[in-house]
């Protein structure tokens, strides 16, 4: 929004009224080529931190970097070993963070943080991991930002606050310019991939039926019903 149309043509979401939002967390990302196959690694794993609600505290009060975060590690080669080359794992390696704020320069903290996070990994059952490391991808709250253009490096975008869920958050009819659409996790009816789809679908009945072709929007039959669909 702010960098497709200009703040002087916006009424209600003035760069100002975006920059007071309340936005979501962010993510600290490691994509992981490990030489070796992680059996011992379940499919999906989510490691708690002792202390979780400094944690929560951090991403959303104080704005900081936690001392021992919580992460959520896929191995998805454990159930399909195309996703790695013969003999080797891939591991994405998620951490919910802090959007962007002044106390997290991630230029100078991306390294070290990086460390904490290999030493938690060892707490999840990945033995020896430094010296398995064959490919390597890091991206941080400040690469979500500056190379992929999300807001704060927010990575769900408007945070949902009851003040800003469903009809408060950005309408699908943009409200400020005419003839513009919107759709997405900044929109209405809110972030999320299943939400997403919904705003996508009412964004698109918006638009067809201001062009007059509302009536392509009515359901197809379904094929079965499901009581036919029982073995
Ligand atoms: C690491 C991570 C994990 C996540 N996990 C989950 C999850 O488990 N479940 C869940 O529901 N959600 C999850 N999300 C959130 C979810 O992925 C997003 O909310 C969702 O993808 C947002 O959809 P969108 O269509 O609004 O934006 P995007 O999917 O970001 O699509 C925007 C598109 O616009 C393109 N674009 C940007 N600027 C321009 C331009 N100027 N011109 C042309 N094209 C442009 C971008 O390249 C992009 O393809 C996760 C997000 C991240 C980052």
């Amino acid at each position: 929004m702010r960098s497709l149309v200009p703040d002087r043509l916006r009424n209600r979401w003035r760069d100002a009224r975006i920059e007071r939002s309340k936005m979501s967390c962010s993510t600290f990302m490691l994509y992981l080529g490990i030489d070796g196959e992680l059996p011992e690694l379940a499919h999906h794993t989510i490691l708690l931190s002792q202390g979780y609600r400094q944690h929560l505290d951090s991403i959303e009060r104080k704005h900081v970097l936690p001392d021992a975060p919580a992460l959520y590690v896929h191995n998805p080669s454990r159930i399909d070993p195309t996703l790695a080359p013969a003999g080797m794992s891939s591991l994405y390696v998620l951490v919910p963070v802090t959007h962007r704020s002044a106390q997290v320069d991630w230029a100078a903290e991306s390294a070290p943080f990086r460390e904490i996070v290999l030493d938690r990994l060892a707490a999840v059952g990945v033995p020896n991991l430094r010296s398995r490391i064959r490919a390597e991808q890091m991206f941080t709250p400040a690469d979500w930002e500056g190379r992929l253009g999300l807001y704060k490096g927010a990575t769900f975008s408007l945070a949902h606050s009851l003040d800003q869920m469903l009809s408060f958050r950005p309408h699908n009819r943009f409200e400020d310019l005419e003839g513009v659409y919107l759709v997405g996790g900044g929109t209405h009816p809110g972030s999320g991939l299943p939400v997403i789809y919904q705003s996508a679908k009412i964004a698109s009945r918006l638009l067809a039926a201001d062009f007059g072709r509302g009536e392509a929007w009515t359901a197809p039959p379904r094929r079965r019903a499901w009581s036919s669909m029982a073995p």
